[in-house]
């Protein structure tokens, strides 16, 4: 075996370690236990869990998705986790190989999976993990490419900030409230520390179509079973006026009309942010996630 394959594998054991980390992160920052204590116990029968109970994925194969006492099923967020930073780490690795980038990279990427994943569950985002990506960006700005990199990143912090505020606060106009939570001002700004000013637009642009891919249609599905008829209808017609548009005819009049479908959308969706509880805005950090994933493998 070759030397790169195999610092490869240990990188991704290491994946899989730190990623059941995460989970117990992420299971006691939304019960607001501390990480370090109590060691770790089923959340239902209270039972300690034996070591070889907390092997990542292996575990959950061998035991068979249940806790060993209670026979209580164990959520499937384990080894999905634990795979995905597994996968993220590797990829980190083949991309950046030995380097202090690499570094840079999976500790920023630990921070979004775990603002992701609290963010869907919860709604709930740690901002203390926003605020450290945005120093390891300006330290890895000054690092790379010295006075001048530090510059370019603290303008693309308040860059990304800003314009993250202003979207939020478009909210105010049609509902009264923000459109997005406080959390995804700070993990903006994060990446525009991290992608400087030249790319932070891009960057949110991108994250404007991740969040149309994956984070809208989940917020659709929660409004059909909350019986929203006109947000549904409209997400429908949207979506025929765009078939219509990209597939077909792309004329002013199908280009006007899926102008106003998507207004009207936007609209609506806006206007159901106002009436459901307090922080029920669109989760966006995942949106944010997706964007900087794709930036780091595939733009930079
Ligand atoms: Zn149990």
């Amino acid at each position: 075996m070759d030397l790169n394959t195999y610092i490869l594998i240990w990188v991704c054991v290491f994946g899989l370690c730190l990623g059941s980390f995460y989970n117990v992160v992420i299971l006691r920052s939304l019960s607001n236990e501390s990480i370090i204590f109590p060691p770790s116990k089923c959340p239902k029968c209270g039972n300690r869990l034996k070591p070889w109970h907390n092997i990542p994925v292996l575990s959950y194969i061998f035991l068979r998705g249940k806790c060993h006492f209670c026979k209580e099923k164990i959520s499937i967020q384990y080894p999905i986790i634990e795979l995905l930073t597994m996968v993220l780490f590797g990829f980190s690795y083949l991309k950046f190989g030995i380097s202090y980038t690499t570094l840079f990279v999976i500790f920023w990427i630990s921070c979004l999976l775990i603002m992701t994943v609290t963010d869907i569950k919860e709604k709930l985002v740690d901002c203390n993990l926003a605020i450290a990506m945005a120093i390891g960006g300006v330290v890895f700005a000054g690092i790379s490419a010295g006075r001048h990199g530090v510059l370019l990143s603290v303008l693309g912090l308040i860059a990304g900030a800003l314009i993250m505020e202003l979207i939020a606060r478009a909210g105010f106009v049609i509902a009264k409230t923000r459109a997005m939570g406080e959390a995804d001002t700070y993990v903006a700004g994060a990446l525009g520390a991290i992608f400087g000013i030249f790319s932070i637009v891009k960057v949110l642009l991108i994250s404007l179509f991740a969040s149309m891919i994956f984070v809208v249609p989940v917020f659709l599905y929660n409004k059909y079973k909350a019986n929203d008829k006109p947000t549904c209808i409209m997400a429908i017609l949207f979506t025929l006026s765009a078939v219509v548009y990209y597939a077909k005819w792309q004329n002013y009049w199908t280009l006007g009309i899926l102008a106003i479908t998507g207004l009207l959308l936007a609209y609506f969706i806006m206007k159901g942010i106002k009436t459901e509880e307090n922080r029920n805005y669109l989760p966006y950090v995942p949106a944010l996630a997706v964007s900087a994933l794709y930036y780091i493998f595939f733009v930079i």
